[in-house]
């Protein structure tokens, strides 16, 4: 008789709140669509993929795309099926059984989810009430406890809270395990990314996404940014054909556009800005605390927080 393992007999598929909804916001997406004359490049590109064929396994052209709007060294990135994916190539790749890796809880929730695959444990950082992060602690546990990895979201999901450059730079110079700092929300607050010095430090690896800030999470584009060596594991490990060639092209034509990316991120911060100043308005009736915000949403504590759930929804 067939036994499933221990590690994974008691898994369930992911599931996000199913049904239809003319606006979302479950999954900090986009509310912008590509304006029609870009959608119009995407289709003429679409209609060039040639389908019988393998996609590009490096795909070359989008990386020349991202590293341009970044500007980074396009052999210094890799892209994947969704920042997603490359979480879990890096957990496969960096760990091995039963090394641990240390999180800063609440945080994505993933991080834990694929070490936990990769049967490595979690350590998990506790921030305070105020979700605060005090890094000379984080920097103890992580050494205290050996840790390979230290994986944290920078500005923060779930909590919209954002950690100083500055702080991150202690991190990684005091710790001998791998920093994988994940900027999916750092386009709102470009001041504290650490995508301009990647390459001093031999032990950070920057996750950016197309998902949130660019709008594009149907595209499933996510990218890792580390120095070469760091860079060949992640694209030794990936399977060859993570990103197929729809995606790549529709990337293509999203990244030859980077005056439209900077306006969706303005439109995005000015709205968000609006939403955050109408609910402090609110915020002594009905909402006990809210956060300040660095992301494209806003995080919140109230005392009828399901009410506002169900009602929202
Ligand atoms: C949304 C999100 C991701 C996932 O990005 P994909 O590229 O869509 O897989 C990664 N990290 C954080 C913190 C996120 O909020």
């Amino acid at each position: 008789m067939f036994r499933l393992n221990d590690k994974v007999k008691n898994l369930t598929p992911y599931e996000p709140i199913s049904g239809t909804y003319e606006i979302r916001l479950d999954a900090n997406e986009s509310f912008l669509t590509v304006p029609e004359e870009i959608e119009n490049e995407m289709v003429e590109a679409l209609k060039n993929s040639a389908l019988n064929r393998y996609p590009d396994p490096m795909a070359t052209k989008l990386l020349k795309g991202f590293a341009d709007y970044f500007n980074v060294d396009p052999d210094c990135v890799t892209a994947g099926n969704g920042s997603d994916e490359i979480i879990s190539v890096i957990m496969n790749a960096f760990l091995q059984k039963g090394d641990k890796i240390l999180t800063l809880e609440p945080d994505f929730s993933m991080y834990r989810f694929y070490a936990e695959i990769a049967e490595c444990e979690s350590v998990k950082y506790q921030k305070n009430e105020n979700l605060d992060v005090n890094i000379d602690d984080v920097i103890d546990m992580a050494n205290k406890e050996n840790v390979r990895i230290v994986i944290l979201s920078n500005p923060c999901n779930p909590t919209s809270r954002i950690i100083k450059a500055d702080e991150i730079r202690k991190l990684i110079n005091n710790t001998n395990a791998l920093v994988v700092l994940d900027e999916a929300y750092m386009d709102f607050a470009v001041s504290e990314s650490l995508m301009g010095e990647f390459q001093n430090y031999d032990n950070l690896i920057i996750l950016k996404t197309c998902s949130k800030a660019l709008g594009c999470a149907a595209l499933r584009l996510g990218f890792a940014v580390a120095n070469k060596t760091l860079t060949n594991v992640i694209r030794a490990v990936k399977s060859p054909y993570n990103v197929n060639s729809v995606s790549q092209a529709l990337g293509e034509v999203l990244f030859s556009h980077p005056d439209y990316i900077d306006s969706c991120i303005e439109t995005v911060v000015n709205s968000k800005k609006e939403l955050y100043a109408e609910l402090l308005k609110i915020e002594s009736e009905k909402i006990e605390k809210i956060y300040e915000t660095h992301t494209n949403f806003v995080f919140m504590k109230a005392k009828n927080a399901k009410q506002i759930f169900e009602k929202m929804k």
